[in-house]
């Protein structure tokens, strides 16, 4: 008798790969080393419509999850001489994009790192720099500041809440203390609840409070705990994060590879379906996999920025800047001793008129960020958008990406006009988001040495 061996079932993809908060990742960046002028490579952009982001380096304690570019605390002056070379680089930036027209910016954000780790009057000096060197009129715009709760004090609050702050998101990312032990993020409920206060009497109009789940020893009641002790807060947005543990992170230098399994991810679409439906139930909408705001929030205000197509000036040794065809930022690493080194290069720079690092964005890669910064969020993509801009529609151009999708039930049946995600498909958003990567910038990507 010949047995005929069963065909292989093929298993769903791990739904934590890649979080795309920006295609192509940083990872996938290179040295330029013709330096090309920002003068040069901003001729011709449009300018009406651009995003102002200032990146600020540094935190109190390195949470054990982060793998942002910033560095634990700042020997004397170092926070001074960073904001020198913020106002050198924004002289310089400004003066490449001339005033034939002037630059208008439709947002602006200040993030890290912690903004607020700041002093007062060093984050006046930030607005000043985006306001008086920038051209950026941060109080007819939406403002949006990230802080943590120990630096969210009142003096700060003040000065944002001033200069025109529409909202502060708040890193609480647990409210249960032996869960914020454990994600190397002590911190204690008392003091947490305080800086809540804090923002609400700084009348910012929309708060937002982000939350981790996946953290170890967290159960699904330790979760409900933190998420009713957000929903107490009524904050406008609530962002829920699946933790990670990645390379040279505080978790990652001792994770246990066996973590990373299965389980866990089990464990983190459990928590995921257990909070989207908590939030639902509790009037929330969802904007994306990881973003939920209040149904009935205000609105931010005018904000006719549309990170598809438009640009956006960064500055801050960690911050990008985007144009239609170049991205570009300053160098990039995770481990603290290189940071440390990246920052005080930074500080020491003169000359800012030339991009240092970046990739180029070809009309092929156009097409997949703008697939994938509309179909991660939960509206989806307008088919008709797509069009416009590229001539085809995105089953044209993705046709076995968009199939695959198809064939696990990630899509939605929205009609010809949108490209949405289903419910299963935004749960799984951080494995569809890789499915989308040109093999050029995968290669980069993998072709990375962490440092
Ligand atoms: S998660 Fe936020 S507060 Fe924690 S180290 Fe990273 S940037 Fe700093």
């Amino acid at each position: 008798m010949t047995v005929t061996a069963a065909p292989p079932v093929a298993r769903p993809p791990r739904p934590y790969q890649h979080y795309v908060y920006a295609y192509p990742h940083k990872t996938a960046y290179r040295e330029l080393t013709h330096r090309p002028r920002l003068a040069d490579v901003w001729a011709g952009e449009s300018r009406q419509a651009l995003s102002f982001y200032a990146h600020i380096p540094f935190c109190e304690v390195r949470c054990g999850f982060c793998n942002l570019f910033t560095r634990v605390g700042a020997p004397e002056g170092l926070t001074g001489r960073y904001l020198d070379a913020l106002d050198r680089q924004a002289t310089a930036v400004r003066e490449a994009l001339g005033d034939d027209p002037p630059a208008r910016f439709a947002n602006a954000a200040f993030g890290g790192g912690t903004p607020t780790f700041l002093e007062a009057a060093e984050l006046a000096r930030l607005c000043d720099i985006a306001e008086r060197r920038m051209g950026v009129d941060l109080r007819a715009i939406p403002l949006s500041v990230e802080a943590s709760p120990a630096t969210a004090t009142a003096d700060r609050l003040a000065v944002l809440a001033e200069r025109g702050a529409t909202r502060l998101s708040l890193g609480v990312q647990s409210f249960v203390e032996a869960e914020a032990r454990s994600a190397v993020r002590p911190q204690r409920r008392a003091d947490v609840e305080a800086a809540l206060a804090r923002v609400r009497e700084a009348r910012i109009p929309v708060l937002n409070i982000d939350l981790i789940y996946g953290i170890d020893g967290q159960t699904a009641a330790s979760w409900r705990s933190s998420l009713d002790a957000a929903l107490a807060w009524r904050p406008e947005e609530i962002y829920l994060y699946p933790l990670y543990v990645r390379p040279l992170t505080g978790l990652g230098r001792h994770a246990d590879p066996a973590v990373a399994d299965r389980a866990w991810d089990e464990a983190r679409l459990s928590r995921y379906r257990e909070g989207r439906d908590h939030l639902l139930a509790n009037g929330y909408t969802q904007a994306s996999m990881r973003m939920f705001r209040r149904a009935d929030a205000p609105e931010q205000g005018p904000d006719d920025y549309a990170c598809q197509t438009d640009g956006m000036i960064g500055l801050g040794c960690g911050a990008r800047s985007y144009t239609s065809s170049l991205h570009y930022s300053f160098d990039y690493a995770v481990g603290m001793r290189e940071i440390r080194g990246i920052i005080d290069a930074y500080t020491a720079m003169e000359d800012f008129g030339g991009a240092v690092h970046g990739r180029a964005v070809d009309r092929d890669e156009a097409r997949r960020r703008h697939l994938l910064q509309s179909l991660l969020q939960a509206r989806g993509l307008a088919v008709a958008d797509y069009r416009l801009r590229f001539g085809s529609a995105p089953h044209e151009d993705f046709p076995a990406e968009l199939a695959t999708l198809a064939d696990r039930g990630w899509l939605a049946d929205a009609g010809p006009e949108w490209l949405r995600l289903s419910p299963e498909g935004l749960a799984h958003s951080d494995a569809v988001g890789p499915g989308f990567f040109s093999p050029a910038v995968r290669a980069a990507m993998a072709a990375y040495d962490p440092r």
